[in-house]
């Protein structure tokens, strides 16, 4: 268990913001993690439950309590203990991994695709840790968390007590859950056990996969084939936070009235929409950033990524003020432009 205080956050924090915790706890078992809970005081508060750091902004020194997963490994279940109520973990379809929370996701998916355990390709390369793939129900390429999750394993932070809980509990939806609501802060996420299919059925009718794979020749690819060439797309469009900070898509698509669209429709003809139902249109935040010039501008030490204008950069060395200034301006800007309010999916903290 670590426990120190003025903990530097930088290497916790995708965007590469230079900034401290008063105190800083990481479990590496589930006992550790009712040690911790156990031990809060009101001078711990607040608390902020902390992944791998890659959807949050830190505008400033932390004025509270830290907490981290370091929980590893990634086991195959084969025995019937966590079955019950539940499926047959000896089903010759399927194959259960259980993950600590503190792997890094994307470890996950190498170590399934390396031994033919399929459904997570599409999620290849999604920064972040194991248990925050639970909490935010991480998505891409037409596939989400929730599709290959069959349990969550968390210690109650007010009782100490190890609760399991199903998928269908967690009411999963589009980048949501009730971690992310009513459970806000409630848990700590242990273990993550994700249910793969041993027969590799690709979805690769989504986004220019199938184009990709085409250019290379390839028509029936190989699971890690699948695998590589979502890497390579990946990897060209988005900025790696390694070499540019950042938290990936900073801005949540927002979802406007019927009405409003076709106003807007009406203004501007080819404007990119999907329909959500008969009343509703979800508009992408990253077209309208785009219509207001700010692609691939700057403010000051903070920009916004020249070939994905959802995406918010460290230029380097930038402060989280300064980013949450970048943000304010743009978002500023599209309301003035179309009269529409677009926040953060990152968060601000
Ligand atoms: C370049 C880039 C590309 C990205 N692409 C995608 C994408 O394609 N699809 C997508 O969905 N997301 C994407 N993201 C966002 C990000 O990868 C996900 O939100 C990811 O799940 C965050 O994981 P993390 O471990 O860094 O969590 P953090 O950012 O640290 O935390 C996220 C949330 O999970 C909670 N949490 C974390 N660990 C635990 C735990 N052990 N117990 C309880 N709560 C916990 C936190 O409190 C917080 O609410 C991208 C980010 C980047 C930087």
């Amino acid at each position: 268990m670590k426990d120190i205080r003025d903990y530097s956050l930088l290497a916790h924090n995708t965007f590469g913001t230079d900034a401290k915790c008063k105190r800083f706890l990481e479990y590496s078992s589930v006992e550790e993690a009712q040690q911790i809970v156990a031990g809060l005081t009101a001078a711990d508060q607040p608390l902020l439950i902390l992944g791998g750091g890659s959807n949050l902004l830190l505008t400033g020194d932390y004025e509270g309590t830290v907490i981290h997963s370091a929980i590893k490994g990634i086991e195959v279940l084969d025995n019937e203990t966590l079955a019950a109520g539940g499926e047959n973990l000896k089903n010759p379809d399927f194959v259960f991994l259980n993950c600590g929370s503190g792997e890094v996701f994307d470890d996950v998916v190498a170590y399934a695709v390396e031994h033919g355990y399929h459904g997570a390709e599409n999620l290849s390369i999604i920064p972040g840790e194991v248990g925050a793939s639970a909490v935010q129900n991480i998505g891409a390429y037409g596939v989400e968390a929730k599709d290959i999750i069959y349990k969550v394993e968390t210690v109650e932070i007010a009782t100490g007590k190890v609760v399991v809980f199903d998928n269908q509990d967690c009411q999963y939806s589009y980048r949501q859950s009730r971690f992310k609501h009513e459970w806000k802060d409630k848990y700590l996420v242990t273990h993550v056990i994700y249910r793969l299919s041993k027969h590799f059925v690709p979805d690769l009718d989504y986004g220019n996969i199938r184009t990709s794979l085409t250019a290379k020749g390839i028509e029936n690819p190989t699971a890690q084939q699948l695998r590589d060439v979502i890497i390579e797309i990946r990897n060209a469009k988005l900025p790696d936070p390694k070499v540019q900070g950042n938290a990936g898509s900073f801005f949540m698509n927002p979802i406007v009235e019927k009405a409003k669209y076709e106003e807007l429709a009406a203004q501007y003809p080819g404007m990119p929409h999907y329909t959500i139902d008969a009343g509703h249109e979800k508009i992408p935040a990253g077209w309208m950033i785009e219509q207001c010039g700010w692609k691939g501008k700057s403010l000051g030490r903070a920009g916004v990524h020249d070939k994905q204008a959802l995406v918010l950069v460290n230029r380097g060395g930038a402060t989280g003020q300064e980013i949450v200034n970048l943000c304010e301006t743009i978002r500023k800007d599209v309301k003035q432009k179309f009269g529409i309010d677009i926040h953060p999916e990152v968060n601000v903290k």
